[in-house]
């Protein structure tokens, strides 16, 4: 379902802009219909009062919760169903934040990611994309949602757009809360500026290499890498916010050296934030996450060359905290488990030498 046909549906029983304002605010914000200073019958039309009771049901099927899954680290991994029998995962994030899909599967395909396995599925509508924050807000408060879960907000971009005009409308969240995560297309640094609710962004880099960045991430836009950050950094000059560049850290890589150096050339100086996020090991595919020590030693040595770097978790490692692994395990592949061709497609990624290279010891997320 689709904000608009929530709109439309309202001014079907004679809401007008303000009616229609007050219950997407309460319904973002998971407050009940009747909450609030002003009751219903003291402001709402009394057609939209009858219809209530029929839509409050259907937001409240649009997001279903399955399963919960706390991890250690404070996160809290949700299962949660669509109207259609399909589920997506949300993970709610330490200090109020909050993890959501954009699609049913992902088209992008990148190869250390269980989401991308199967290719796309569906789209998520915008009240669907809405709807896992209401239901995230039953639980705790939100003050801050990222777009970084199963699916590439540019592939959904008209959803993602209107997901995020109502929630930093109606929904009360600060625009700079909210985070648009892409692997990157042109489409993305076109319409970001254009809307009423400009998001803070972030791009998912993971080499600087295009060659290797293309083996990564198999279906993604061909843009440089170096152009991409380019297009991130004007937009984080419009904006005024940080881009946060995303890299997911994988061991004998994008570790080494080279690497290294490729961040350096393109982001030392820029409004930009590297968030290395060291590879979450996920059965059947088959990669490495590098040794904390590395890890800690690739973080340090970006930040005296000035790159502001932040070295993250990601969220629920102990929980299955790869992107789709929740989901992978309810839903198994119609393919049956994945055969491993990463090696034998790329042996060359795995000769390179260099302290991050072989010897070094490593959510396959946007
Ligand atoms: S990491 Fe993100 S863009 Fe890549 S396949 Fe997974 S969900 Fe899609």
């Amino acid at each position: 379902m689709r904000i608009d046909h929530i709109r439309q549906r309202l001014r079907a029983h004679g809401a007008l802009p303000c009616h229609e304002h007050r219950v997407l605010r309460l319904w973002s914000q998971a407050l009940a219909q009747d909450s609030g200073r002003r009751k219903p019958q003291d402001f709402l039309p009394l057609g939209v009062r009858g219809a209530l009771p029929a839509l409050e049901a259907d937001l409240h099927g649009l997001a279903r919760l399955i399963s919960d899954h706390p991890a250690e680290d404070g996160s809290v991994r949700l299962l949660v169903g669509l109207h259609d029998g399909q589920t997506v995962e949300s993970v709610l994030l330490p200090r109020d934040g909050l993890c959501v899909s954009t699609q049913v599967g992902c088209a992008v395909g990148c190869v250390f990611c269980m989401t991308g396995r199967d290719g796309l599925l569906r789209q998520l509508g915008s009240a669907e994309i809405v709807a896992q924050v209401a239901l995230s807000r039953s639980r705790r408060s939100v003050t801050k949602v990222v777009f970084m879960g199963m699916g590439e907000p540019a592939h959904n971009l008209d959803n993602v757009m209107d997901a995020i005009e109502l929630l930093g409308r109606e929904g009360g969240i600060g625009h700079k809360n909210l985070v648009f995560s892409t692997v990157g297309d042109r489409r993305v640094f076109e319409r970001l500026p254009q809307g009423p609710v400009k998001p803070a962004l972030a791009l998912s880099l993971h080499s600087t290499n295009a060659a290797l960045r293309a083996r990564l991430l198999p279906r993604a836009p061909v843009i440089d890498p170096e152009e991409l950050v380019e297009l991130g950094e004007r937009y984080a000059q419009a904006t005024g916010y940080p881009v946060q560049v995303q890299w997911t850290l994988l061991a004998g890589i994008n570790d080494g050296d080279d690497e290294l150096d490729g961040i350096v050339r393109l982001l030392a100086g820029k409004r930009a934030i590297l968030n290395m996020i060291p590879y979450n090991d996920v059965d059947g595919l088959d990669f490495k996450r590098p040794s904390a020590e590395l890890a800690r030693g690739i973080a340090a040595s970006l930040h005296r060359r000035g790159v502001l770097t932040k070295l993250r978790q990601s969220a629920g490692q102990d929980i299955d905290g790869g992107c789709g692994q929740l989901r992978a395990r309810q839903v198994p592949s119609p393919q049956g488990p994945q055969p491993v061709v990463w090696r034998t497609a790329a042996p060359a990624l795995h000769a390179r030498a260099g302290p991050g290279g072989p010897d070094a010891a490593g959510p396959g997320s946007d």
